[in-house]
């Protein structure tokens, strides 16, 4: 899928000094390269052994509910500080670029339930291993996550020790 590269615009310095930002935006609005990125999400696991996807706010949430809508499944917002309405679930972890907190509703995922985990980008691994302690606190298991981007050279996949990681395209 690295033909999917030319689509995807590199921001240096954004939005700190020293980081180079990937923006998947340019990607998104041609219809065949986003079209390409909803399948292949879904071809990390199988959707027999998928039974809800889960989307990180915000650019997660770019993604995630198509491929649930393409898969028959249901969808699962993992939200910023005080958005969700009910009672939630939280963790604290570390950015590539700083620290933030998110939060799940507590009746979001039924204990033994399956949980895909999509996400635009793949960095440290930090928001992806700290989504997968929130499913697993619910009771939930991680089936899997979906990466549009990963950045190899942080190695966040070694923080998802043991779970199904699928990215499409590796910087
Ligand atoms: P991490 O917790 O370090 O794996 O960071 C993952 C989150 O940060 C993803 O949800 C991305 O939206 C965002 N992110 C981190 N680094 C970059 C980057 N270089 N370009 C675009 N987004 C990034």
């Amino acid at each position: 899928m690295d033909h999917l590269k030319q689509l995807i615009r590199e921001i240096p310095d954004w939005p700190k000094p020293g980081i180079l930002f990937y923006d998947i935006t340019t990607l998104m609005k041609d219809h065949k390269g986003f079209s390409e990125v909803i399948a292949g999400l879904q071809t990390g696991v199988s959707p027999a052994d998928v039974d809800v996807v889960l989307g990180i706010e915000a650019r997660g949430f770019f993604f995630a509910p198509t491929v649930a809508h393409s898969m028959g499944k249901g969808f699962i917002p993992v939200r910023k500080p005080k958005k969700l309405p009910w009672e939630t679930e939280s963790v604290q972890y570390a950015l590539e670029y700083g620290f933030d907190t998110l939060e799940i509703h507590k009746d979001a995922v039924q204990p033994g339930q399956r949980v895909l985990i999509v996400d635009d980008v793949l960095a440290t691994g930090g928001t992806a291993a700290a989504v997968a302690q929130l499913v697993e606190k619910l009771g939930g298991k991680v089936a899997g996550f979906a990466f549009v981007i990963e950045l190899d050279f942080l190695s966040g996949r070694d923080k998802l020790n043991g779970y199904p990681v699928h990215s499409l395209v590796h910087y």
